[in-house]
């Protein structure tokens, strides 16, 4: 069991902090051009933290390199160097590659501040208690296939923990099933949803009044993405699904980019219902999911919306809208994610409440 940081610790830590001098910090990767390019419009200092990765690439696009590096060994390493990291006013932004890289229990035991709520991590990581959460909180998923005997439909059988969504593959019947199936591996099966994707991306201040109101705080919608992946996405090029079966070829997931997408205005009261519903259950469930998150949706042809997964953070979907979206042009121009995780912690510090953000 992972021995989550007690939050006294962390308000002690944040205490103890110059407030004037702040850091962000993040791991090199994933949406971290946003993150720095928009720490530093906000004013604050930034930094990135590599193991490895090549640091050149971030030449190119000088507004979103951070002002420092830390290059550590491992990221285990980090648990190590919290001091150090302290003593520069450190904030940490947790992006999906940042808490992979570390594991979701070396990153709840890690003692800096960290953006968000930590205690989101063990219902998300597991997906009982993610559906748990998502249902309960009256959200509507795709169905779960218990016994692989039943399954009349398409459905989708996912691996645990599998990266990229790779493995997964789609089965229209119990054969169909045991011609796929690694028995090696943690799976479950859901229906498979026919429909469009839609991945948005929200943002719930506990701390702001103004705006899209919940039981606390507001609630955001900045933008939405439809992910790119490969091969099922072009898989269409070659034929029929079924016939390609036959010659050995399987539909993978492996999201290779992002496409900026705005969905039909008449879906927007109901997707920002289905946000609020999630942050409401949060908050009766775990204290609430702070800041940016995403739910992943897919819109079927009677616009009914299922949800196939949360992402408690912020997701690389964010990435085409650095310097803004349709949606959060509408906030406040030219904002991204990014920016809108730095103009919190800003407005946390400003009213001296930043262990309402942090965790
Ligand atoms: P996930 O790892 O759950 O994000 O799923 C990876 C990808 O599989 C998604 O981005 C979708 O393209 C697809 N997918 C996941 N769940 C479903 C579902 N229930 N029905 C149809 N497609 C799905």
């Amino acid at each position: 069991m992972a021995v989550m940081v007690p939050r006294e610790r962390i308000n002690k830590i944040i205490e103890g902090y110059d407030k004037d001098k702040l850091t962000i910090a993040t791991v090199c990767s994933h949406s971290s051009l946003q993150i720095f390019d928009g720490a530093r419009k906000e004013g604050f200092r930034t930094l990135g933290i590599t193991v490895g990765q090549r640091t050149k690439f971030y030449d190119a696009f000088p507004l979103g390199k951070p002002d420092e590096f830390l290059v550590v060994d491992s990221y285990t390493q980090l648990l190590d160097r919290t001091e150090e990291l302290a003593a520069k006013n450190v904030i940490l932004v947790p992006h999906g590659s940042f808490v992979e890289y570390m594991t979701p229990k070396n990153f709840e035991e890690l003692a800096l501040p960290t953006f968000g709520n930590r205690r989101v991590l063990e219902w998300e990581s597991n997906r009982d208690m993610e559906r748990a959460w998502l249902e309960s909180a009256g959200l509507e998923m795709p169905r779960k296939i218990d016994d692989p005997k039943m399954i009349d439909k398409p459905v989708l059988v996912k691996y645990d923990g599998a990266k990229g969504g790779r493995g997964f593959f789609i089965a229209k019947d119990y054969p169909d099933f045991k011609l796929g199936i690694d028995q090696t591996q943690k799976f479950s099966i859901q229906e498979y949803v026919l429909g469009t994707r839609y991945y948005i991306h929200y943002f719930y201040s506990p701390v702001r009044t103004e705006g899209y109101k919940l039981s606390k705080g507001v609630l955001e919608m900045l933008s939405a993405d439809r992910r790119d992946e490969s091969n099922v996405d072009e898989m269409y090029k070659l034929g029929a699904q079924e016939e390609l079966k036959k010659l050995g070829y399987y539909p993978t997931f492996v999201v290779t980019g992002n496409i900026p997408v705005v969905v039909r205005e008449s879906l927007l009261p109901k997707l920002l219902e289905l946000g609020e519903k999630a942050i409401e259950r949060s908050l009766d469930l775990f204290g609430g999911m702070i800041g940016p998150f995403c739910l992943e949706c897919i819109v079927t042809d009677d616009l009914k919306i299922k949800v196939f997964e949360i992402s408690s953070r912020i997701v690389a979907g964010t990435n085409p809208f650095i310097s803004g979206s349709p949606y959060s042009d509408l906030l406040e121009p030219g904002v991204s994610t990014g920016r809108r995780i730095a103009q919190e912690i800003k407005y946390a510090k400003g009213h001296n409440v930043l262990n309402e953000v942090l965790s």
